[in-house]
């Protein structure tokens, strides 16, 4: 495990966190930070920092995001009403935590990404 990464922390059990879905491939919690009424983040448990750097694991993975993000979409609520899957990577993303994740954002209109 990273020394110094929150969501290995999180996964470890190290910073108490409600998890909305975890298995040994992922897990999803909500943010702390919300931007939307639901702002969830669905994170891989192996640390993968930049997509470009690991794009082998990267293909492995994505599935279980993506997987991830239709059950928890429909736990929330949210799989008819719809929302918004976003992956910051590097600095002009504004990408605060380099461990890979994916926001999920729903539960209101988000208006167009532009
Ligand atoms: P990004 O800018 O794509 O790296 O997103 C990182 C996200 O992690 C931000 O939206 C933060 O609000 C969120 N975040 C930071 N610390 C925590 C935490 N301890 N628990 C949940 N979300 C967090
Ligand atoms: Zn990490």
């Amino acid at each position: 495990m990273e020394i110094d990464c929150i969501f290995c922390s999180i996964y470890a059990g190290e910073i108490p966190t409600e998890f909305l879905y975890r298995d040994d491939k992922c897990f999803v919690i909500r943010d702390i930070n919300p931007v939307a009424q639901i702002h969830l983040l669905i994170i891989p448990t192996n640390h993968i920092e930049y997509m470009n750097d690991s794009p082998d694991r990267v293909n492995v993975v994505v599935h279980d995001l993506f997987s991830a993000a239709i059950l928890v979409s429909e736990s929330e609520g949210i799989s008819e009403s719809g929302y918004r899957l976003v992956i910051n990577q590097k600095e002009n993303s504004g990408q605060e935590i380099p461990h890979l994740h994916m926001h999920l954002l729903g539960g209101e209109s988000l208006g167009p990404i532009g």
